[in-house]
């Protein structure tokens, strides 16, 4: 490639644009053909009561081992799978894998999901549900689907009445990744989610910023006040944790609680 020149930036980005566009073509393709070559999995990561330790769920997390990239990370190819619809089917494999897994699990422990905004707003999504529960036996107060703000802003009337016939079922919602895009009281008033994941990135700096510190006490106090169940994402260090505790955050998710695995390194049964 020529040697960028700094007055037509341009004609150097160019390019790298069309690369882009290229790389996404090439790992939909792979990812077409990914699932029957068995080239996906589940990992899990715990979900742990802070006052006591005790793991009170798992959250599924897609992984991706391509034959020549190696892994894949989510945030690489969810936003591939969602343009061109493959999602659809991707997440009913990850649903009916999580389930089917779960099933086997000590019955106390709950199965945590990540819903897409395509997946979230496809009109078959409440049966989809339903009809995994029934078919895989897995009791709909044992599951848990994440959702992101992103899925509900579109259309609030519409996220509402998709959120209300899941709740039907006896699943419960968490909105997860709070505290970043558009995160307000008002969708946080206007919908029945059981639990707020505050986002990993509240926190960097909380055992010496006081302002760090600050921002996750009002989400607590949020939570409490709505009567939702706060879980502190993206817990790193013991101080972090330590922190957590003494403002009274019920639960947390993070590398030093647990990093992501396979089922089996976890003691968890594969179904
Ligand atoms: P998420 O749902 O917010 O999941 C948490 C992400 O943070 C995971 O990344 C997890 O591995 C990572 N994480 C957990 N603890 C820590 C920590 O202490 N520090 C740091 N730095 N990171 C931590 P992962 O697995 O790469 O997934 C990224 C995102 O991809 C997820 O964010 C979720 O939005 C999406 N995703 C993953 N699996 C699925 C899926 O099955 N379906 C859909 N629709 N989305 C998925
Ligand atoms: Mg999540
Ligand atoms: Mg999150
Ligand atoms: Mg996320």
């Amino acid at each position: 490639r020529a040697k960028a020149d700094p007055v037509r930036t341009v004609a150097y980005y160019e390019p790298s644009m069309d690369e882009t566009v290229r790389e996404a073509r090439a790992l939909a393709a792979d990812l077409r053909t990914a699932l029957e070559k068995g080239e996906l999995s589940l990992h899990y990561q715990v979900q742990t009561a802070i006052a006591t330790g005790e793991i009170f769920g798992y959250e599924a997390l897609l992984r991706w081992n391509h034959p020549e990239r190696g892994e894949v990370p989510p945030a690489q190819f969810i936003p591939v799978a969602e343009e061109n619809g493959l999602i659809i089917p991707l997440g009913e494999w990850v649903l009916q894998t999580a389930c089917a897994q779960a099933a086997h699990w000590d019955p106390s422990c709950k199965l945590a999901v990540n819903l897409s905004p395509v997946q979230f707003f496809h009109p078959d999504l409440s049966r989809l549900v339903q009809e995994t529960l029934e078919n895989t036996g897995l009791p709909p107060a044992r599951l848990e689907l994440e959702l992101t703000e992103t899925s509900i802003i579109d259309d609030k009337q519409r996220a509402l009445e998709i959120v209300r016939r899941i709740k039907e079922l006896g699943v419960s919602i968490a909105l997860d990744d709070f505290g970043t895009g558009y995160s307000s009281i008002d969708t946080l008033r206007s919908f029945p989610f059981d639990r707020i994941k505050l986002d990993g990135s509240f926190m960097k700096g909380i055992e010496t910023n006081s302002d760090a510190a600050a921002i996750v006490r009002s989400v607590l106090a949020l939570g409490r006040t709505m009567n939702i169940s706060v879980l502190a994402e993206g817990i790193e260090t013991p101080r972090q944790l330590e922190v957590l505790r003494g403002e009274g955050c019920v639960a947390g998710q993070g590398f030093l609680l647990g990093r992501p695995a396979r089922p089996e390194a976890l003691g968890l049964q594969p179904a």
